[in-house]
């Protein structure tokens, strides 16, 4: 609410009377981070002028949550001049680092791969003060972003959209939110979050319990006081893991309610002093190389031998250097069969499965906690802190609920097949309606008022993963499909909001007002999205990377969805970047408002 009024009163007096100062109606010169400086010039008008934001309905471009995307995105739009708001639900920016709250939430990425790359100034001055950054350190780092750059002033809190309408005869959208205000924009852009929409289990009583109850994305902005609390936990996704770790030593009794294992190794965080974060900025350069040439986006190259090429001492060798350094090593800097071989990915899992049985003293629960249904790194691995030993401690009990399921929520806890538990907290870390569930939430209707949701209900169809045929105007710099989930997150972001942004550009400087996928070039797309899914061992596991949500009707059977584009975070760029340079081919652009596509120049983008 605060921030609201914040918000309106910065926008007004930045810009007296809603007119443009001359420094602000002069053309500018646009530069794209990473990419070779444009020459031509956007001029402001034709988009229209940034005036009295929160009193205006029309905008030229509204963009849909303010969470790492969005304040990037909102960066590109305002650095050209171009007329554009912010709608956030949530009380402030930030999104998942906005709302998941939980302790022990965290990067799993390196802070300083994590953090935006687009301004040199911003790289000297902010201090990482650990290799994984917790959440507040992490939702202060975005604030000083949007404050540093002057973003606040075109975001809108507190405004949830429930609709956007695409209006052919006016080639314009028609966006409604929450507390029932309308606004039009020519260009919809939908930085919605890839994991946004929490889910719960389906259970009996839940609103019965007499203690409090949460999900981990709903954690409380306030202190929850735990000490000498009996906590529940149900799910050890990475979310939970994480919370487990971290509580399991300020609790009163912690009793984790687990369904399926999964894998996990150590995230091996540490502290950054002066003189290495003095040292990474040295380094900011080649980092951001690195991560741009490497699948996830991320410093882990994988290792380039053949899994079979070298001997079981070597690969134990490997294995044993990756498990004790930090981060994503162990998964992304091993050999590339872990993901696509049965095999080696079983003899990798064992070596995992051993290190848990060192590490768990009571060999029972050891192994319960060593998956059996998927191997490692099929799903997205956590990393943990002290998980396992977490479970040596005489206040920590695993309930296995695949051989005694949950059967309801009590007033005083939880109701197994075999057992009452009483609890005075109990946390829901049971994940979210991944990718597509922040889409869905929206009544999103294209040309012809068809609905995405109808359009997505069998299969997930995009160009790119950042347009979609029948939808023109609508852009997802990180969609489904797109190269966003499957790699570092603000790395795959930077991406997609820079081509997002080139096109509105491109569109600009051609007199351009309609830009539409085309059918074909959509199919091309989602037909190479699905095809890469049948090399990858990911695609047999039930996780968020195939569309698996057993508390999602429709999505509980495990029956893959194709979500993530699995090529890797270069030869993604290069495929968009081509497309590009090709004057967009494979979506139709039009000039005249209103009117049908003038133009079609749909040819192979793959
Ligand atoms: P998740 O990976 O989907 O895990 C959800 C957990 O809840 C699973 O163990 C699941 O069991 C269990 N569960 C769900 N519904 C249940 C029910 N009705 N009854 C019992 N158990 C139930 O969700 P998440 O842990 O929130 O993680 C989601 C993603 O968020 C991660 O993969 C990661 O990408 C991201 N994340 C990132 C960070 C970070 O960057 N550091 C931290 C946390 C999360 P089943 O497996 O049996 O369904």
């Amino acid at each position: 609410m605060a921030q609201h009024g914040d918000g309106q009163q910065r926008a007004t007096s930045a810009s007296p009377g809603g007119r443009l100062s001359a420094s602000e109606s002069k053309y500018r010169q646009i530069r794209i981070a990473g990419l070779t400086p444009r020459q031509h010039i956007l001029r402001c008008a034709p988009f229209g002028f940034r005036g009295r934001l929160h009193a205006m309905k029309h905008h030229e471009v509204i963009v849909i949550g303010a969470g790492v995307a969005g304040i990037y995105q909102i960066k590109r739009l305002a650095d050209l001049g171009i007329d554009a708001t912010v709608l956030e639900a949530g009380s402030n920016l930030g999104g998942t680092w906005q709302w998941n709250r939980y302790p022990g939430a965290r990067f799993d990425s390196e802070s300083y791969t994590y953090g935006y790359s687009f301004s040199r100034e911003l790289l000297e001055e902010w201090h990482w003060k650990e290799r994984f950054s917790g959440q507040p350190e992490n939702l202060r780092y975005l604030n000083h972003v949007a404050d540093r750059f002057g973003l606040r002033k075109y975001m809108q809190f507190n405004c949830r959209v429930e609709s956007a309408h695409y209006d052919e005869a006016q080639n314009l959208w028609h966006v409604r939110t929450g507390d029932g205000r309308e606004f039009t924009c020519r260009f919809l852009i939908l930085t919605l979050g890839l994991l946004s929409i929490p889910t719960l289990p389906r259970l009996e009583g839940m609103a019965s319990f007499k203690g409090r109850s949460f999900h981990t994305f709903d954690w409380p902005h306030e202190p929850v006081e735990m000490a000498g609390k009996r906590v529940a936990v149900i799910g050890t996704g990475a979310t939970g893991i994480q919370v487990i770790g971290e509580i399991a030593d300020k609790v009163g009794e912690l009793t984790v309610f687990q369904r399926r294992p999964n894998w996990s190794a150590p995230l091996n965080n540490g502290p950054i002093s002066d003189a290495e974060m003095a040292d990474i900025r040295r380094r900011y350069d080649e980092i951001f190389a690195t991560c741009a040439r490497t699948p996830g986006g991320f410093e882990h190259e994988p290792d380039r031998r053949g899994f079979y090429e070298v001997t079981r001492e070597e690969r134990l060798a490997l294995w044993g250097k990756l498990y004790d350094e930090p981060g994503f090593g162990i998964w992304l800097r091993n050999f590339k069969e872990i993901f696509t071989d049965e095999k080696a990915n079983a003899e990798f899992s064992e070596y995992i499965a051993q290190r848990i049985r060192q590490r768990v003293k009571d060999p029972k629960v050891a192994e319960k906690l060593i998956p059996r249904d998927h191997g490692f790194g099929v799903q997205r691995v956590p990393l943990e802190t002290g998980y396992f030993e977490a479970y040596n401690r005489p206040n920590v009990h695993l309930v296995d609920i695949s051989e005694t399921p949950i059967v309801g929520v009590t007033e005083t806890g939880l109701r197994t097949t075999e057992a009452d538990y009483d609890f005075d907290i109990i946390v829901y870390a049971t994940g979210f309606d991944a990718i597509t569930g922040a889409f869905d939430k929206i009544d999103i209707q294209g040309v012809g008022a068809e609905r995405l949701a109808d359009k997505w209900r069998t299969t997930i169809s995009t160009f790119l993963g950042m347009m979609i045929h029948g939808f023109p105007n609508m852009l997802m710099p990180a969609g489904p499909q797109s190269g966003s989930a499957s790699t570092n997150y603000p790395r795959g972001i930077e991406t997609g909001v820079n081509w997002c942004t080139d096109l509105l550009e491109y569109m600009s400087a051609n007199g351009y007002s309609r830009a539409e996928a085309t059918a074909e070039a959509e199919k091309r797309w989602t037909d190479h999205v699905t095809n890469m899914y049948a090399m990858m061992l990911m695609r047999k596991a039930k996780s968020w990377f195939t569309g698996y949500n057993s508390n999602v009707p429709g999505h509980e059977q495990g029956t893959v969805r194709y979500l993530v584009y699995n090529g890797g975070a270069p030869k993604y760029v290069n495929t968009i970047n081509a497309v590009a340079a090709n004057g967009y081919e494979g979506i139709v652009l039009g000039a005249d408002r209103g009117a049908p596509p003038a133009a079609s120049q749909p040819t192979a983008v793959i």
